[in-house]
């Protein structure tokens, strides 16, 4: 606090302008400035550890209580860190729970696998198929495959013991077009179950068919380009309106 002005940052002047009569003067303290303290500035160097608690998440903030610049009357500000999750290669991470994708060939989907994955936390797990555990391309038409290995996700925040899942999204590799001999074939329609039955027919009366490559989005275009003046509800304007084309 200043001493000349008491911490006030003003001083009062009395002066005699007469006689008996004194002019009280009020002016800013030169000492501090008009203040109320003087403080000497100094930088200081600190290291601040941020210790970054199993299972903390995207921009979760640690906070240095006081730990911002001083200032004299002022209680000082917090330093603030803001964790900022990086992208992994192989896992996804959501909550607790973490995601990998693993492509099997339809060998291993068939036949079982057994794969090494090193987690995040330095381990190495192998994930091996049950015996007969078929692994298939999707769940149904538009969901993935999915299984899980229970409590191999990330630590719960402030439960480390409490662990989330590890998904593992399948995708399964056919072979392609001409990748099975004839052999490979044969044996295959031997185990696998349901093989096609053998159709006998006539093949000068009944026309054998082959298939292309499509895209299921152009389903309906086929054909050759329409002139038809059809009425299409969606084009509709309202009531009260005709519309009147020539031809
Ligand atoms: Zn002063």
């Amino acid at each position: 606090m200043c001493t000349a002005c008491d911490g006030q940052g003003v001083v009062i002047e009395l002066r005699q302008i007469a006689l008996g009569m004194v002019q009280q003067l009020q002016r800013r303290c030169t000492d501090c400035g008009g203040q109320g303290y003087c403080a000497t500035k100094k930088k200081e160097r600190k290291i601040l550890e941020v210790l970054v608690e199993k299972g903390m998440k995207h921009n979760q903030k640690i906070t240095f209580r006081g730990m911002a610049d001083e200032k004299p009357n002022m209680e000082a500000g917090d330093v603030n860190f803001i964790i900022q999750e990086k992208e992994h290669d192989l896992f996804k991470r959501k909550g607790a729970d973490l995601l990998i994708t693993k492509t099997l060939s339809l060998n291993e989907a068939l036949c079982g696998f057994e794969w090494i994955v090193k987690h995040l936390d330095g381990r190495e797990i192998a994930i091996k198929s049950k015996p007969g555990e078929v692994i298939k391309p999707e769940q149904s038409s538009s969901a993935p495959f999915v299984k899980i290995v229970p409590n191999e996700g990330m630590p719960s925040h402030g439960n480390p013991f409490v662990k989330g899942n590890l998904y593992v999204l399948f995708r399964v590799e056919f072979p392609s077009d001409g990748e099975l001999n004839a052999k490979a074939i044969k044996e295959l329609k031997k185990v696998l179950p349901n093989p096609a039955m053998d159709v006998s027919y006539d093949e000068e009366e009944v026309e054998v068919c082959h298939l292309e490559q499509a895209d299921v989005k152009n389903f309906g275009k086929g054909g050759a380009a329409s002139n038809d003046n059809n009425y299409d509800s969606d084009d509709d304007e309202g009531p009260g309106q005709v519309q009147c084309q020539q031809s």
